[in-house]
């Protein structure tokens, strides 16, 4: 989906921090805070550990400590919870997974990655416990109710999750089960996708409930590993994907507009392995290149947050120099971390430990000057280009399955072709399905449409025929004008002719007038009145319908003149 760079948005990497409270081991031996926090300037202080030795007189170690103040966009107080600045889950969901949220539905990839020691609460922030959920939990949960409080009908929505781990720059599902040997997968960059996972799953999720049996399903397998495997759970990155799609559908002009937001949330190895490893070396001569991304991330923040970046200052040259491609998550995180992305860092600092804490905050402080660029990834599409590109799509997988065969005849790079086979015919399922979900949308919005419409069609229909009826009396008048009965005095044959008339009107009138009441004009004898009410009645009656015709054929005269004769019909019915 090409990013609409109209809506380009460049800003810093946003980076939080976060202290927690002290662990049973902490409080078993005592341990002293070293980390203060202003929650008026979101400045965080690392105090300068006391080593004091009393036995000696003199300090413990040789090296001199010094207090260190920092400024982050946030700073949050977990430490301890009767402060009444203390931040919770919910907190720190408010105060930036929420924003985080809304960039998604803007259209913007986003990133939030958690860095610190292993036991700094890394875990804690990311996914948190059922009872405290982290900020993964939280963003699915309300992505989903966002997107069942939207309204529109006129709008899908797709969500897919992928949940993967890099142990040892090898890559792992883990939304398949466990398998041994086990199954890495490879990276691999095409010009369409970027840099991507190949054949990771991507499940669709149609609820909350569905992303919370795969997280759990992911952490299963990432707990089964770790506890096999000496804990890679604390030297391996967790990356969990979501991968919003809207289609929003116009009925007036027949387009889609297509916004896809990826929300890359990471859950990073802890930090202190990277530096045994890269002090000893001990680990690469075991042969596992245990946190090659670790060290790399950090060079690359590094070289992002070189100020010689800045734009203007040999900016290509030195962009050049970003080693993204040196580890597997570095590669795999380039967009997030200085592209395409609005990209968070939360570093989760322990409260007593001065070397690892001062070292997390100034990697963070590192970060801070990272500058990334969002684009808001949207594409407008009419129904025509939709279809043209399941043909197109169509067309390549035909393309494919012939060369498919080709390589199993020939029995080389099967295993690639196959796989690009795979790929592009789940691509073309997923575009069938979205493609039917528009059509289905359109049928929808179409059907409501007249469901509207039947009220006030029937309504117009009831005033054409009321309309009809007063034509037909109209008529009836004209063809059998009512005679009006003489006085009383004049009273004999005169009279009698007229009553004659009278009732050959009424008798016209019953032909013809189909609105004109029978009670109205019924016998003499049944109506209770004497002739000269009767008279007067019928005489009133005749002088309003005299009245009203007269009008009526002005106003027929008139617009017939004016506009012809079928806005001479519609402006009866509106009167
Ligand atoms: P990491 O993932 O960085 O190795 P964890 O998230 O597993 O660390 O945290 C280590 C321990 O500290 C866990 O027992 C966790 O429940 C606890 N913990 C971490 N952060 C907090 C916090 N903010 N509030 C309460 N407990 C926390
Ligand atoms: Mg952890």
């Amino acid at each position: 989906m090409a990013p609409s760079h109209a809506a380009d948005d460049a800003g810093n990497v946003k980076v939080v921090v976060r202290v927690r409270g002290f662990v049973k081991r902490e409080r078993e031996r005592g341990a002293k805070c070293l980390v203060r926090m202003d929650p008026g300037t979101q400045t965080t202080t690392l105090l300068a550990p006391n080593d004091f030795d009393p036995d000696t007189g003199r300090s413990s170690t040789r090296r001199a400590y010094e207090d260190k103040e920092f400024t982050f966009d946030k700073s949050f107080w977990s430490h301890d919870e009767a402060d009444p600045h203390y931040a919770h889950q919910e907190d720190v969901y408010r105060s930036f997974g929420e924003e985080f949220l809304d960039h998604n539905f803007d259209g913007y990839h986003t990133c939030i990655f958690a860095y610190g020691q292993t036991g700094s609460g890394k875990s804690y922030t990311m996914m948190g416990t059922p009872e405290q959920p982290g900020l993964i939990p939280r963003t699915c949960e309300e992505l989903f109710e966002r997107i069942q409080q939207d309204p529109s009908p006129n709008t899908n929505y797709h969500v897919h999750v992928s949940y993967f781990e890099v142990y040892n720059e090898h890559v792992r599902d883990l939304l398949v089960p466990r398998i041994t040997p086990p199954m890495y997968l490879k990276i691999r960059e095409s010009q369409t996708d970027g840099v991507y996972v190949q054949g990771l799953t991507e499940a669709e999720v149609k609820s909350y409930a569905d992303v919370e049996r795969l997280m759990k399903m992911g952490d299963q397998t990432r707990t089964t590993a770790s506890t096999k495997m000496n804990d890679t759970s604390s030297r391996s990155h967790a990356v969990f994907t979501i991968q919003l799609k809207q289609i929003q559908h116009s009925l007036l002009s027949d387009e889609t507009i297509e916004r896809c937001a990826r929300m890359r949330l990471v859950d990073l190895a802890g930090s202190e392995r990277a530096k045994s490893t890269e002090a000893t070396g001990q680990r690469l001569k075991e042969g596992g290149q245990i946190n090659k991304s670790l060290t790399t991330l950090g060079r690359v923040i590094a070289a992002l947050a070189d100020p010689r970046r800045a734009p203007g200052k040999g900016h290509r040259r030195i962009k050049d120099v970003v080693p993204y491609r040196d580890s597997v998550l570095t590669w795999l995180l380039k967009d997030s971390l200085g592209g395409n992305s609005k990209t968070a860092m939360v570093a989760c600092i322990s409260p007593s430990d001065y070397d690892e804490t001062l070292s997390t905050l100034r990697y963070a402080d590192q970060a801070k000057r990272i500058r990334t660029r969002a684009s808001v990834n949207q594409d407008c599409l009419s129904s025509a280009q939709r279809d043209a590109q399941i043909l197109e799509m169509a067309e390549q997988i035909r393309s494919l399955q012939v060369s498919v065969n080709a390589a199993s005849l020939r029995k080389r790079e099967e295993a690639t072709e196959l796989e690009d086979y795979q790929k592009q015919v789940a691509k073309m399922q997923r575009l069938m399905v979205e493609t039917r979900q528009v059509s289905e949308c359109k049928i929808r919005a179409l059907t409501n449409e007249v469901e509207e419409l039947r009220p006030v069609n029937a309504a117009l229909r009831g005033e054409i025929e009321a309309l009809r009826r007063h034509l037909a009396l109209a008529l009836g008048e004209l063809k059998n004008p009512i005679i009006i009965p003489p006085p009383r005095d004049m009273e004999g044959s005169e009279f009698g002719d007229e009553k004659d008339a009278v009732e050959k009107g009424r008798e016209g009138d019953e032909k013809e007038n189909v609105v004109l009441d029978d009670g109205d004009l019924t016998d003499e004898e049944d109506s209770g009145y004497d002739d000269d009410d009767l008279a007067k009645e019928l005489h009133a009656q005749a002088n309003e319908f005299l009245k009203d015709l007269g009008l009526f054929r002005r106003k027929v005269g008139d617009d017939y003149s004016r506009f012809g004769p079928r806005e001479a019909l519609s402006e009866v019915y509106i009167n």
